[in-house]
């Protein structure tokens, strides 16, 4: 097809209108302009139009016109993405599934929820809370971010480290192919058989399918929870107390840590009670029966104190554990309030190396002459740097972005991974590169093209084409990593 056969913008609105109605159709720039970014509000482009069907059959005619026309599709949830995955195509269609917001179902006895992918994180939670169950996976943005978001992310949450990422707490999901065929991945029972399509489509970035539907596994409340909050003067004694914390064989529900300038900025912001003077401050949250958390409590007190920590706090009521997470959990709108801008990165190591890490991007940030912030997922290994800077200052963002570059390849030399839960999208393209060689990104484009052979979902995004990686100064110079990690595996 040639560029003459497409439908201009005004011929392909008129299109969709015809079974959407025309002020979901939108094509003026005022109303477009909220569309052109996610999270990641360093990487914009405007969309050609934004359609907000409400049917599985509107998406599918959709699909099938933007099939026919080689039109690009960018699926959309709430846009709270950090790594420009929702950004627009310029040439394309923006697919908001804002629309898809309702809980089909909840079945108490199978420990299950049917949702549409426009469905709030949070919003899961709070429906299944009167069956005493919830949603494991808990992004700090799960009171906007949507579960198809979550599942084209695998994202994951404080949670996640005893209960797993997103693709451990889902049974299947219904997807629509670039054709708008249906498929439904995975099943309502436990096990499914042939190949694990469920984990391919976790994560997958709304590069092979637009997920219109998704079962979730609820998990029963637990009986009882309380956190440890510990300070210490050093980030290195709170990286060893991690350590030794999972390995007395405590697998805590939350195991964050902070350093000194996110402990200032979050206890500024939130009033938890957070001792401003600290280096690094861990947060360890133990859930279960009753004599199960006491038991561990007394434990993770015990170790605190043998790594060093000058303070320890344990909540004694549920009101006190709220407060000590609030700090923790509008750490970055917080950090928001001590720099005109700032950028936050997702890379993943082996805890053994979190002190090492810690040191050298302090290192960094003297050579770069740039503030960093980390908080982050301590027990696995999830960093969160959040680079502080100011955009207004000629060549700042710039020096960010290398900064930032740099950060992500020192995860994959020390044996981890440029991304934990925020996905690749268009912000780690290039990283892409370093962590993976050349075989096995070709085995990536191979699967981009057996879903969506002429790449008009979500372009640009995830997967590197093998030009841009023959590019890539990095693919003749550095080696596989000889562990390959993939996302969402730490
Ligand atoms: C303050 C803040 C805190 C955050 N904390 C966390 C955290 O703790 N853990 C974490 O994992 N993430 C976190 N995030 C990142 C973000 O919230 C998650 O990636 C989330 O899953 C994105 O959901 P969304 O609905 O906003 O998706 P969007 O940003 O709209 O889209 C994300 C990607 O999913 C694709 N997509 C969306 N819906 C569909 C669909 N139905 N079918 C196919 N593809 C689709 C899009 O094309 C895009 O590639 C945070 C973000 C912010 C702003």
């Amino acid at each position: 097809m040639t560029d003459q056969d497409k439908p201009g913008k005004a011929q392909l609105a008129e299109m969709f209108r015809d079974f959407i109605d025309a002020e979901y159709v939108i094509v003026d720039e005022e109303t477009l302009r909220p569309y052109e970014c996610d999270g990641l509000s360093m990487y914009c482009e405007m969309p050609l139009i934004v359609v907000l069907p409400e049917t599985v059959q509107q998406v599918q005619r959709v699909l099938r016109i933007c099939h026919q026309y080689s039109i690009p599709v960018v699926a959309r949830g709430a846009g709270t993405g950090l790594c420009a995955g929702a950004m627009p195509h310029a040439e394309g269609v923006v697919l908001s599934l804002a629309k898809f917001n309702r809980i089909l179902s909840i079945d108490p006895l199978a420990r299950s929820a049917r949702v549409q992918p426009g469905v709030r994180n949070l919003a899961i939670t709070e429906a299944a809370a009167e069956h005493g169950l919830y949603y494991g996976p808990d992004p700090s943005s799960q009171i906007a971010c949507t579960i198809g978001g979550n599942v084209a992310e695998n994202s994951g949450g404080v949670h996640c480290l005893k209960y797993g990422l997103t693709v451990h707490n889902i049974l299947s999901v219904e997807m629509l192919s670039v054709e708008g065929e249906k498929l439904i991945i995975g099943s309502q029972g436990l096990d499914s058989c042939g190949m694990d399509l469920l984990a391919l489509i976790t994560g997958s970035e709304g590069l092979l399918g637009i997920v219109t539907e998704v079962t979730v596994k609820l998990l029963p409340q637990p009986e009882k929870a309380q956190v440890v909050m510990a300070a210490f003067d050093s980030v290195q004694q709170a990286g060893d107390a991690v350590g030794g914390i999972i390995s007395r064989g405590i697998i805590p529900a939350g195991l964050e840590m902070m350093d000194t300038h996110a402990i200032r900025a979050a206890e500024d912001f939130a009033k938890a009670g957070y001792p401003r003077d600290a280096q690094a401050l861990l947060l360890c949250e133990v859930d279960g029966t009753a004599e199960e958390v006491q038991e561990h409590i007394t434990q993770v007190e015990g170790l605190f104190a043998t790594f060093g920590a000058t303070s320890v706090r344990t909540s004694q009521s549920e009101a006190e554990r709220a407060l000590l997470w609030k700090g923790r959990k509008s750490a970055f709108p917080a950090v928001g309030r001590i720099s005109p801008d700032y950028y936050c990165m997702d890379g993943t190591i082996p805890r053994g190396q979190l002190a090492h890490v810690l040191t050298e991007m302090q290192r960094m940030s003297d050579e770069y002459q740039l503030r960093v912030a980390n908080v982050f997922h301590a027990g696995d290994g999830n960093l969160h740097p959040l680079i502080l800077f100011d955009a207004n200052v000629p060549g700042e963002f710039e020096k960010t972005e290398e900064f930032g570059a740099r950060i992500l390849e020192l995860c994959v030399e020390v044996g981890g991974c440029i991304t934990g839960e925020h996905g690749v999208g268009i912000e780690k393209i290039r990283q892409m590169p370093i962590q993976f060689n050349e075989q096995e990104l070709v085995q990536f484009n191979a699967i981009k093209d057996a879903f969506d052979p002429a790449g008009t979902l979500n372009p640009g995004k995830g997967v590197p084409t093998l030009r841009h990686c023959q590019e890539h100064r990095a693919l003749e110079t550095k080696p596989a990593p000889a562990s390959m990690t993939t996302k969402g595996a730490a």
